[in-house]
């Protein structure tokens, strides 16, 4: 019995959402972590209950103050990460297709909290989240797994300033933790994008939108727009089965980027740096019209007091979208705001082609690649929703 981790007990009600299935338990919770030190692994027991609920991380930071990593007293956390690492490649191995460029490790989805790898073909992009992740032993257990069985030619952490700050933990520079690279090329479904490891958003590419692209591609046609488009993911498999292109972002240096892809990919595609609500405005005002259109925008519900907010975002994305398709127009609409759920992005949609009166077809529900898991008990491993439809 591993005598020596900490103990921390919660309340029956942070006790029933773990044997709910879930593996967060928030600070309200916790009952008693007395002297816990940051970052720990931690026991974790029910108020005046002998029974153990498991083993977790422990944060003296974050509103998350506990995070599941198994209902069983582990003995060598080392070594259960390893494991984690080894099975979580293991997945991708056996569901990860026509790509050199995807999500090794999802966090909570792959039980391993707070830890995001992707590969872009031979390096790897890592971020940390949480103290204990960040700990020596949890460090040095997964840097020397990932190095053992991915043989990447480097490794890069990209740190998260504000996270940093959340979880109580020292500032630190994005920057290489292995080798010497920072830059190489990589390609998903058969589409070359070149990978800079120290600029971009998140950790590089849009990975989680990777199955989507190829589905975009299945349907779209003619003169295509594709609307917060940043380094080009969806407009350059577009490009592909599509007349034209145009790509919107309101950031140049994303379109940048796009333009070296598409030049890469030997593309002509027409990027324009713009306010996509006024751009979207303009043109459906002066009636330009499109067969095959893309929303990705960012998430417009970062918290659920912005989902009303974000709600009517949407449908006004929406709307002006449909009106600029013409009959039998393609819609690839997204969602990647957590607190806007399938179904309510639906009803956006619904209540825009209501108010354009153009009838709109599903033809798929879609959601986030499966290298980005999602875990029944943990709704929050879901958060990526598109819906591809036909107007009439
Ligand atoms: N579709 C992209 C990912 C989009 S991420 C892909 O598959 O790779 C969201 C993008 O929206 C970012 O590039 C960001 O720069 C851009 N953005 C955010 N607000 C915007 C606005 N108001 N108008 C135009 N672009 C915006």
């Amino acid at each position: 019995m591993p005598m020596d981790l900490p103990l921390v007990t919660v309340s029956r009600r942070g006790a029933e959402r773990v044997r709910g299935g879930h593996v967060w338990i928030y600070r309200s919770d916790v009952v008693t972590a007395d002297g816990v030190p940051p970052g720990s692994a931690v026991l974790v027991k029910q108020q005046g209950s002998k029974a153990l609920l498991g083993t977790a991380f422990y944060s003296t930071a974050s509103q998350i103050a506990v995070r599941m990593l198994s209902r069983e007293a582990l003995e060598n956390i080392g070594n259960v990460l390893r494991q984690r690492v080894r099975a979580a490649v293991e997945y991708r191995k056996r569901l990860v297709r026509d790509t050199n460029a995807y999500r090794v490790i999802f966090s909570e989805s792959d039980s391993l909290p707070g830890l995001i790898v992707d590969c872009y073909n031979d390096l790897l992009s890592m971020q940390v989240l949480n103290q204990a992740m960040d700990s020596e032993t949890s460090r040095t257990a997964i840097l020397s797994e990932l190095q053992e069985i991915l043989k990447p030619k480097a490794i890069i952490e990209r740190s998260d300033a504000r996270v940093r700050k959340l979880e109580q933990l020292p500032e630190k520079q994005s920057g290489l933790v292995a080798g010497e690279q920072t830059r190489t090329e990589f390609q998903m479904n058969g589409v070359r994008f070149i990978y800079d490891a120290l600029s971009g958003q998140k950790t590089g590419a849009f990975l989680d939108q990777r199955e989507n692209y190829a589905a975009a591609e299945q349907y779209a046609r003619g003169e295509a727009l594709d609307v917060f488009c940043y380094q080009g993911g969806f407009a350059l498999h577009l490009a592909r089965c599509c007349e034209r292109v145009t790509g919107v972002d309101s950031s140049l240096s994303a379109l940048e980027a796009a333009e070296a892809n598409s030049k890469l990919n030997g593309r002509e595609i027409e990027w324009i740096e713009a306010n996509a609500f006024d751009l979207l405005r303009d043109y459906s005002d002066s009636g330009r019209q499109y067969d095959s259109i893309v929303l990705d925008p960012p998430a417009f519900a970062k918290t659920r007091e912005k989902r009303d907010t974000a709600l009517r975002g949407y449908k006004e994305l929406n709307l002006r979208a449909l009106k600029m398709l013409r009959p039998g127009g393609v819609l690839m609409t997204c969602s990647c705001s957590f607190h806007v759920s399938g179904n309510d992005l639906l009803e956006a949609l619904g209540s825009a082609a209501g108010d354009a009166g153009r009838p709109v077809r599903v033809l798929e529900l879609r959601g986030q690649a499966k290298d980005h898991p999602q875990v029944l008990g943990i709704p929050e491993t879901a958060y990526l929703k598109c819906i591809i439809s036909i107007v009439r």
